[in-house]
């Protein structure tokens, strides 16, 4: 199926055109400049940005693609989690397209879209796949059965998300927004075992599969204070290193945990943070020796875009799932549970 995906939960307004697995077009226009003063995402900005970017966007990635709306065989949005004003962009604008040119019109989760993602890099998802979600809001393990309507959630951040602390962590050290790219690029210079970060949530009576970055990211601020304190230089590439060791570590011994536990030989690494280079090549190496297969998309497909909901909404279209009716709400809070999303009468 030829399907046309829109995403505005958050900063990037992304409007991505898939036929089944294929790729054809991924347009992005991020706000994330806007916001980067402010040292955060505002909703507000991120909301008017949407507005003014959401036809244009649309319109190259049609031109990308190569193809016109009259051949799409539906169209898909991420209906939530995220900004409820962000959201209501994108789903404002889908019902619009999909009424005027009478196409069916397919809900669907965010979190759930950054891992059917993955089908355009390198095929069918195995059923079930093991999920590592590690984004600015979100930090999860999930085993996905069928990502179309079966998501089970085993375990998640208990306070910040895996992205939130690179974020924390780089505006401690006067890097900027966003922290995950600049702190991944430091790291590369610096020695991850220079300082030794704590690991939460790893001691023998802790939940297996939840993770917590909080006491990491104050452990680094108290770190950075007391050099500061003395008068010392702070070495932001050892410092960087260190920290980002400490977070793969933890990301990567749970899911590999959880692989083994439930029997599962596919392990999926989504959202921004999978982009990480670190995360990536620690996740390759403890795969590989515990006989799993691991699968991440190209860095550019990890980060929010319009492809990964047009890869869901294939999926839903090729799977015969039922289209949205027209009062789809924008739901900010949509539970991972809830992959897709039919419409008023099930949200
Ligand atoms: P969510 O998907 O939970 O709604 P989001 O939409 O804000 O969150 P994504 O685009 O999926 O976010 O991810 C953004 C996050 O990924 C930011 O916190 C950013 O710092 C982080 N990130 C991006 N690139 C990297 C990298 N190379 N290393 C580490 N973190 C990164
Ligand atoms: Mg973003
Ligand atoms: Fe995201």
């Amino acid at each position: 199926p030829l399907v046309l995906g829109i995403e505005t939960s958050c900063d990037e307004t992304g409007v991505g055109v898939v036929r089944g697995h294929t790729l054809l077009a991924d347009a992005v226009a991020s706000s994330v400049d806007e916001h980067a003063r402010f040292g955060g995402v505002v909703p507000e900005v991120a909301s008017r940005a949407h507005l003014e970017a959401m036809v244009p966007t649309i319109q190259r990635a049609l031109k990308d693609a190569g193809v016109t709306a009259r051949d799409l065989d539906g169209i898909a949005v991420t209906a939530g989690p995220g900004l409820a004003g962000a959201l209501l962009v994108g789903v404002s604008a889908a019902k619009a397209y999909a009424y005027a040119l009478g196409k069916p019109l397919y809900g669907v989760n965010h979190l759930a879209s950054h891992i059917c993602v993955d089908q355009l890099e390198h095929g069918a998802l195995p059923e079930p796949t093991m999920a590592l979600l590690v984004s600015g809001g979100h930090s999860s393990l999930l085993l996905a059965p069928d990502i179309t309507a079966d998501v089970r959630p085993l375990g998640s951040t208990i306070d910040d998300a895996a992205g939130e602390a690179f974020d924390k962590v780089a505006r401690v050290l006067g890097l900027g927004f966003p922290g995950g790219p600049v702190i991944d690029r430091y790291a590369r210079e610096g020695d991850p075992d220079a300082i030794r970060f704590p690991r939460g949530l790893t001691g023998p009576r802790d939940p297996l599969y939840d993770f917590s970055f909080s006491g990491l990211k104050t452990a680094v601020a108290r770190w950075i204070e007391a050099r500061r304190a003395a008068g010392e230089t702070v070495p932001v590439a050892d410092v960087a290193a260190s920290f980002q060791e400490a977070v793969t570590d933890v990301l990567t011994r749970k899911a590999v945990r959880a692989c083994k536990d439930h029997g599962v030989e596919h392990l999926m690494l989504g959202g921004g943070v999978a982009a990480n280079s670190r995360l990536r090549a620690m996740a390759e190496e403890r795969c590989a020796a515990a006989g799993i297969e691991l699968r991440v998309p190209r860095p550019k497909l990890c980060t929010d875009n319009g492809a990964m909901v047009a890869a869901l909404g294939a999926e839903m279209v090729a799977r015969g799932r039922a289209a949205s009716d027209w009062e789809l709400p924008a739901d900010s809070s949509l539970p991972v549970t809830e992959p897709h999303v039919p419409g008023q009468h099930h949200a």
